[in-house]
């Protein structure tokens, strides 16, 4: 019985030694054998010359011995599982690396997504307060051009209305509203007259005093009469009060 590493079948850790002479030649042969299953070592074999000394028999078991202990295949598969294993490691804590590493970049594109929201929300801000701009720089245009329209429509107004206070021959146009009017008559006299329905109407009376409103008999009279008017002008602007009140007490206390 020898202390052995375990048999590589049955694990058992005792083993024999067979040692053997060919009786027919000069060879000695020796085989380590498990105790427990019988399994078979590598098999030694020496040969000798006719003079020369046998192999002892401690030398072939000694032989034998270290080939059961030398188990080359196993001590290859070992150390392939060992670099395996290690190798392993290696790859586990890459992976180890790589999943914290993709939980960096996971959390730095949730960063960047909150950012572009971010972004995307303030453009849209913008693009709301420029669209309320445009839409009120629009309507800012359109009352201005009502306003220059306006405009445009009142001087024209006033410059025929006016026409540099000269006279305006009623053949070639009338006031476009009814109301008071500065009349030149065929008579060659002045004075203000009413515009009543389109047509002037000569206002004065059988003392030829020029009334400044019309009256129904004035109307009557003045629809057959000789007398009409051939020009007109606008009245001149009204005085103010204050200019009026000192007039009108000069005149009455005349
Ligand atoms: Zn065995």
């Amino acid at each position: 019985m020898n202390e052995s590493i375990p048999c590589p079948f049955c694990g058992s850790e005792d083993y024999y030694i067979a040692v053997t002479d060919n009786p027919f030649s000069y060879d000695t042969y020796s085989t380590a054998h498990c105790s427990k299953c019988h399994a078979t070592g590598p098999f030694v074999a020496e040969s000798y010359l006719e003079d020369e000394p046998k192999p002892t028999r401690d030398y072939m078991e000694a032989v034998a011995k270290e080939k059961w202990q030398t188990r080359p295949i196993e001590d290859a598969l070992n150390k392939r599982i060992a670099d395996l294993v290690s190798s392993n490691m290696v790859m586990a804590k890459g992976v180890l690396d790589l999943k914290a590493r993709i939980a960096e970049l996971e959390a730095e594109i949730d960063i960047r997504k909150d950012q572009l929201r971010e972004a995307k929300n303030i453009l849209i801000d913008k693009k709301l307060h420029i669209d309320a701009l445009y839409e009120e720089g629009y309507k800012l245009q359109q009352r201005i051009a009502e306003l220059e329209a306006e405009i445009d429509h009142l001087t024209a107004h006033d410059a025929t209305e006016r026409q540099d206070d000269k006279w305006i021959p009623v053949s070639e146009r009338l006031p476009e509203t009814d109301g008071q009017y500065i009349g030149y008559t065929n008579t060659g006299l002045v004075g203000t007259h009413w515009l009543v329905d389109g047509h002037f109407v000569v206002t004065y009376s059988c003392e030829r005093n020029w009334l400044t409103t019309p009256t129904s008999w004035i109307l009557e009279s003045a629809s057959g009469g000789d007398v009409y008017v051939t020009h007109w002008m606008p009245l001149p602007e009204s005085p103010n009060d204050t200019q009026t009140d000192s007039v009108v007490y000069g005149k009455e206390s005349d």
